[in-house]
């Protein structure tokens, strides 16, 4: 044996190795590697050469490298003896390696041997990290012994609806529809399919005035029950081909968010926000890219599909390996304001109504507060979305748009509510805060005007607390400040207390008085 042999045994980093790996190290291994060059995992295209930097080839292409690099004379390298010579004297060990390999495998003599020259620099070939990056998770396989969710293990609706009340305030209606339809569909996931009777998949479409926590309770959910999220927005989807994002890139984003361990995204969570952007266009004469054939390419991912998808980008192409993610179990929850659905609603009931005995008031529905719980598929048909699709999100709940007093609740009953979270970063300083009442309300009133739900709050106290967090760490003897009505409303001030002593205040200004006093 050569001494090269002997390196290369030393070496493995440097070395071209097959991964027959020993067992102990196949045990570790739980990601895919994927072919440098046609970008096929090991599960398609078998067994790897590992390169240096991580760089994985494929038998097939790795012969067909050879191949091409064998039939190749490199304008009369191999049989020019200056150069070979030259290389030898650069190149000592190696070249005399080779000379002997040559040697020993044609036996006629120096020109024959191939000198051991990189021809392409492999390090300049990668990107930093990116390899590394693209493995795709192994799947498991049969021997697995514990299922990601156990049927015994998946927790009862009103289980499901107890741990969202802690973070979810109001939205009665809809939680409970989703404890359901969630316990439902893990069940399903769980049990594979029951004999002949197969359980249908509850995907779930959510219509609600913005801010009202759509996203939130899916975020929420998915915490909860430990699955991969992955929350797309319907705007920027496109047909395949067209300027946006491909509509399999909603499964690409939960394979990212799975940390690309196919098994667990195939029981992820997609949320699909706005979905009402992608109504039919009235009155197009265009074809419609980002409407309706949005919609038709969503349809089979929504009832479950083989689809590929590339890892660890937005679109497929030549440098991103591919990984195929069956949509079966995924669970699609859509979201959308539906802005006029609630008018196509009030015409259809006003229709019902006004013909016949049971005729009433004209103006009965457009006093009803909570119209949009009685959507129906008629309705979302006429707001543009196409039965096919309606049909396949067969759970349809409705949130209702927040009152004053959710908005209060909101405020201080989540247990991250946004006032703990004040409340804490004061704690920090060893300050109390409190908010009265009254300028709770008055939070309320202000978001309420604003019109984007309990997106508006944080805002409002971002506004007002600012001040106060300018302020206070400036003096240590603060012990408490108390916000009132009239602060949130700008006519007046906050209440300080000083560790023994309480001062009312109207304004900042009297703060910085009371500071420069040195009280
Ligand atoms: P959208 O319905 O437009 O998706 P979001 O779910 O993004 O609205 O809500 C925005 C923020 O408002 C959330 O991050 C959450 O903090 C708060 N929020 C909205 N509704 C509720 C609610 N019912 N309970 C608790 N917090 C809520």
């Amino acid at each position: 044996m050569s001494d090269r042999d002997d390196r290369d045994r030393k070496d493995p980093e440097n070395s071209l190795e097959h991964t027959e790996d020993p067992k102990g190290s196949e045990e570790k291994k739980e990601y895919e590697d994927v072919c440098f060059i046609c970008r096929r995992p090991e599960s398609k295209a078998g067994k790897m050469f590992h390169l240096p930097n991580h760089i994985c080839v494929c038998d097939d292409c790795m012969h067909k490298t050879m191949d091409a690099v064998s039939q190749y004379d490199y304008q009369g390298m191999l049989n020019n003896p200056a150069l070979y010579q030259m290389l030898n004297s650069q190149f000592d060990g190696r070249g005399k390696d080779a000379k002997e390999g040559g040697q020993e495998e044609g036996g006629s003599g120096e020109k024959k041997g191939f000198p051991n020259i990189s021809f392409i620099n492999l390090a300049d070939l990668t990107n930093d990290g990116i390899p590394r990056k693209q493995k795709i998770r192994k799947k498991s396989g049969e021997q697995k012994e514990k299922p990601a969710l156990d049927l015994k293990s998946i927790p009862a609706p009103h289980r499901i609806k107890e741990r969202l009340d802690q973070y979810v305030i109001g939205q009665e209606y809809a939680k409970k529809v989703i404890s359901v339809a969630v316990y439902n569909h893990y069940k399903r996931v769980a049990t594979g399919t029951m004999d002949e009777i197969e359980i249908e998949k509850s995907n779930i479409l959510m219509i609600g005035p913005t801010g009202c926590g759509k996203t939130y309770l899916v975020k929420t959910l998915a915490r909860l029950l430990d699955v991969p999220l992955a929350i797309a927005d319907a705007t920027s989807l496109t047909e395949a081909g067209y300027i946006g994002d491909d509509i399999e890139s909603v499964v690409s984003k939960l394979l990212a968010a799975a940390d690309n361990d196919v098994e667990r995204a195939e029981q992820g969570i997609i949320f699909i926000d706005e979905i009402d952007k992608i109504a039919k266009k009235k009155n197009t004469t265009s074809r419609d890219v980002s409407g309706e054939s949005v919609q038709q390419g969503m349809l089979k991912l929504l009832e479950g599909a083989e689809v590929e998808v590339p890892v660890g980008a937005n679109s497929k192409n030549a440098m991103v390996p591919l990984a195929t993610v069956n949509t079966r179990n995924i669970l699609f929850i859509c979201g959308g304001a539906f802005p006029d659905l609630e008018e196509i609603i009030r015409q259809r009931l006003r229709k019902q109504t006004s013909i016949g005995f049971n005729a009433e008031l004209k103006d009965k529905w457009d006093k009803e507060k909570n119209i949009l719980s009685k959507v129906t598929v008629e309705d979302l048909r006429n707001f543009g979305m196409i039965p096919e699709f309606i049909g396949r999100l067969p759970v349809i709940c409705t949130l209702e748009g927040l009152s004053r007093d959710m908005m209060v609740r909101i405020l201080k009953e989540p247990r991250n509510a946004i006032l703990k979270q004040y409340q804490k970063l004061l704690e920090l300083d060893e300050v109390k805060l409190d908010f009265e009442e009254g300028a709770l309300e008055a939070i309320a009133e202000k978001a309420m005007k604003k019109d984007t739900g309990a997106r508006a709050l944080r805002s409002i106290i971002e506004d007002f607390m600012l001040d106060i967090m300018y302020e206070i760490p400036k003096d240590d003897n603060i012990g408490r400040v108390t916000i009132t009505r009239a602060y949130v409303e700008g006519t007046g001030g906050p209440v300080i207390d000083i560790r023994s002593n309480q001062y009312a205040l109207g304004d900042m200004e009297k703060l910085n008085a009371i500071e420069e006093k040195g009280i």
